[in-house]
């Protein structure tokens, strides 16, 4: 069975539009109108975590989509025949079954099909990291812009492609990975004109199977490890940002670097995709001088010189995953 194609041609001039996230502890559904104006919204607790029969855990899920759907239809009886937008946390693989979802029960089962045999519907599905890039590009920190690079620098580091209001999934449903990306690593110049190793090489392995991943660096969990290594001392992602503010000089140093291999990670984008926004979520994306700083450091390694991309901090928070999924449609 084929992926699901998300493109121009079946974008729709809709008077509204459903969109349900599967989350860790909740399941939300929201109706928004042309505008993206929200005009409905509930929230169920999802199935816990502790349960140990995924077939059950897995029929639950898909009762309360349909709960949610039934309370959607009830409050807007409008919605009625409407397809549906999903965002998951994880992938749907080329043979139609879920893959990658830390709510396991849905790994290996055919939820899209599933679904739109439940709901009488048509169903689209896209990960959470691109929905935060599909809903920022429509209602939040890139609504104003035409090409639209959603970046997720969280416990894990994802991102979305979003271009003309229309998200880029790609022939294998990767587009936007780049924190599955090897880190490029710089080989700066000393005075003398030789080449030094910035930073001491490591090797780190990734949850998924290869080693330095762009995530296992600047991932939150990354971040505490390069503090870890320089000072033997463990401390949270958050604390490390912490330091940095009141001046720890382990930290900072940290930090510099954490810039550095984030800038020449975002280069790679631009020099391919050259979007107008890079657009930040995430537990890192609260920094501020992320905004000030970042650019400073991309620029040598960007084939331009001029650099119009933004920097921007996303701005629809926990809700961009649903009004993500709505914007599938
Ligand atoms: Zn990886």
């Amino acid at each position: 069975m084929g992926l699901p194609r998300v493109d121009g041609s079946h974008c729709n001039n809709l008077a509204m539009r459903i969109g349900i996230d599967l989350g860790g502890t909740k399941i939300e559904a929201v109706i928004i109108d042309a505008d993206g104006k929200p005009r409905w919204r509930q929230r169920m607790p999802s199935v816990t975590k502790e349960t140990d029969n995924l077939p059950e855990a897995y029929q639950q899920t898909l009762a309360i989509i349909s709960e949610l759907l039934q309370r959607a239809e009830q409050a807007e009886p409008a919605i009625k025949n409407l397809p549906v937008g999903i965002g998951t946390p994880g992938a749907e693989s080329a043979g139609g079954v879920m893959k990658n979802c830390n709510s396991i029960w849905l790994n290996g089962q055919r939820l899209r099909q599933d679904l739109e045999n439940k709901l009488q519907r048509s169903v689209r599905m896209a990960n959470d990291a691109n929905c935060f890039a599909l809903a920022e590009a429509h209602m939040g920190a890139a609504r104003h812009a035409q090409s639209v690079f959603g970046v997720i620098l969280g416990t894990g580091v994802g991102g979305g492609l979003v271009i003309n209001g229309q998200l880029h999934q790609g022939v294998n449903h990767i587009a936007g990975e780049w924190g599955h990306n090897r880190l490029p690593i710089a080989l700066p110049e000393n005075e003398r004109g030789e080449n030094e190793i910035a930073e001491p090489l490591q090797q780190r392995a990734c949850y998924c199977g290869r080693n330095n991943c762009v995530e296992t660096f600047l991932s939150g969990p990354g971040l505490s490890r390069s503090y870890f290594l320089a000072s033997n001392s463990l401390v949270s992602a958050q604390d490390v940002v912490q330091k940095v503010a009141v001046g720890d000089a382990v930290a900072r140093e940290v930090w510099q670097q954490y810039l550095q291999q984030c800038a020449r990670s975002l280069a790679q984008v631009i020099n391919i995709v050259d979007p107008e926004v890079i657009v930040v979520g995430g537990g890192l994306s609260n920094v501020l001088s992320l905004y000030d700083e970042l650019p400073c450091y991309w620029r040598p390694y960007i084939f331009s010189d001029q650099i119009n991309t933004q920097l921007l901090k996303a701005e629809l928070g926990d809700s961009a995953g649903v009004f993500g999924a709505a914007w599938l449609w």
